[in-house]
């Protein structure tokens, strides 16, 4: 069993096939250089290479050894596969599909190797709940209207949804000793960090099975009221799990759907609404594997790259070190960089006041975001910041551009959150926070706004106006 983004043995279809089939040995490939060329961050790394420590120890309770090797990158993985299954006298090798377009070609390229040694591969789907490509419209084609899309996902839910694997039990022998040296050689260069990851986002079956919990019982009925309001614990803080595979989004699904008592889009507002959110997941990865360009840094409006997107990169890293000007923005960017992590409502508003504001190409907020976000994840990312930036399917509308003031005043109305992130502010009363004066700005030595909002957008709305008389 080769396991990749997949590092859980609850609701693992490969790991409960391959233990159905027979004796069964785990394998893993850590793939630094890759992972560098991906812009993974140093949080996401460390959540890896832990819940990675962690299913060694689940596997051992299940009489499954695991072998960890190092490779530089995907290109060296497959000879490394073929030698490792030589060396343990596989028969048959299992895996689940990642959709991303290097992930799919090393697959490819693994597969190749193990039919030259003529052993059979088995690879199930476990990313999404429903595998990309069923859902289809009319014409056979992928949807590109998230609501239509989750019209008919639901439609044939229970027709499509991939099947649940519960934990496998034991099996009875082990045939040999795990390796694990080079994760632990690993580890300790993780370490060296001087970020403790270890405790803002701990890793383990365990530490997962609280977080869904205790969202369950505390956070979802309330998810639909309170998802907005980046002060407030509302959301489930999952994302980092899902991302490297501790938990599958199809528990997450089914803990929601039975709480609701079996309904997916009616019933309590609280699970209804996080399902939808789950949904978007899928959706993104759907798009991968029907638009697999998107993973080659090409927008899916073709003809939005022909806009002037400023390559500015004093502008730009004024954003990335929340020194923007305006607090929202400033206190969503320190949230990324303190935290690895960033409230969604926010991460729409800083990624629109990049590309809208700032003018400048989503392309290097989408890197920016992968370099930091613990739960940096290819498809929802690429998904979010086309969203934002009016290039990608189902995009908000161009002239749609949120008002980072309003969204404050809206969102972090007696500016909690920006007290936490921006302490230079925290003096300012609930009404003056959101947008300091320039007396005020200057005496907390706070930057003044990098560029005023209604210039900004006027600038922006006509660019894009441009570029739609031109089609
Ligand atoms: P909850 O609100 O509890 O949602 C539950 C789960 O649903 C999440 O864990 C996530 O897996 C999924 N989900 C929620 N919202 C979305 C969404 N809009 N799109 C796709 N999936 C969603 N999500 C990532 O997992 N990785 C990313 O790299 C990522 N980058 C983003 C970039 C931008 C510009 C934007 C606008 C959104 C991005 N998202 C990303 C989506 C979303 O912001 C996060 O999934 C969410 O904030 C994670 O917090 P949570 O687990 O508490 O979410």
């Amino acid at each position: 069993m080769w396991f990749r983004s997949d590092l859980r043995i609850d609701d693992n279809p490969a790991l409960s096939n391959a233990m159905q089939d027979g004796a069964t040995a785990a394998v893993y490939f850590l793939t630094p250089e890759q992972w560098c060329k991906h812009d993974f961050s140093p949080a996401r790394l460390s959540l890896m290479a832990r819940q990675l420590d962690d299913l060694t120890e689940q596997l051992a309770s299940l009489n499954v050894p695991i072998i960890i090797r190092k490779c530089a990158d995907f290109s060296a993985v497959p000879a490394a596969m073929a030698e490792l299954i030589v060396e343990l006298g596989a028969s048959k090798l299992y895996f689940n599909h990642e959709y991303e377009v290097n992930e799919m070609a090393m697959s490819r390229n693994v597969v190749k190797k193990v039919r030259q040694l003529t052993l059979q591969t088995v690879a199930c789907h476990d990313q999404c709940m429903i595998e990309p490509g069923k859902i289809k419209t009319a014409q056979g084609e992928c949807y590109k209207v998230y609501s239509a899309f989750k019209r008919a996902y639901i439609k044939a839910f229970d027709q499509y949804c991939r099947d649940y694997y519960p934990c496998p039990q034991p099996q009875s022998e082990i045939m040999l000793h795990s390796d694990k040296q080079a994760l632990d050689i690993w580890l300790a260069e993780l370490e060296r960090d001087l970020v403790d990851w270890r405790s803002v986002w701990p890793a383990g079956r365990d530490a997962v099975q609280n977080q869904l919990n205790e969202f369950l019982q505390q956070a979802v009925s309330d998810y639909h009221e309170y998802r907005d309001i980046p002060s407030i614990n509302g959301t489930s803080g999952l994302s980092a799990y899902i991302a490297v595979g501790a938990i599958s989004v199809l528990e997450c699904f089914r803990a929601a759907r039975q709480l609701n008592h079996g309904e997916i889009d009616t019933g309590q507002q609280g699970p209804v609404s996080w399902i939808n959110e789950l949904i978007w997941r899928d959706f993104y990865r759907h798009l991968l594997i029907a638009f697999p360009d998107l993973c080659r840094h090409k927008p899916f409006k073709l003809d939005t790259d022909k806009l002037p997107w400023k390559k500015d990169r004093q502008l730009f890293e004024r954003w990335c070190q929340g020194k923007t000007g305006y607090p929202l923005v400033d206190a969503a960017m320190r949230q990324l960089l303190q935290t690895g992590w960033m409230h969604n409502r926010l991460r729409m508003v800083t990624a629109m006041f990049l590309t809208k504001h700032l003018f400048i190409d989503w392309r290097w907020g989408e890197r920016f975001f992968m370099q930091h976000l613990v739960d940096g994840d290819f498809a929802s990312n690429n998904g979010g910041w086309q969203w934002s930036a009016s290039t990608g399917v189902d995009a908000v509308p161009y002239f749609r551009i949120f008002n980072p003031t309003r969204q404050s005043e809206r969102f972090d109305e007696d500016g909690s959150f920006i007290r936490r992130y921006v302490p230079e502010l925290a003096h300012l009363s609930a009404k003056n926070i959101h947008q300091p004066s320039k007396e005020q700005a200057i005496q907390a030595g706070y930057p003044l706004p990098v560029v005023e909002h209604k210039v900004a957008v006027a600038q922006t709305k006509s660019w894009f106006a441009d570029l739609t008389q031109q089609v």
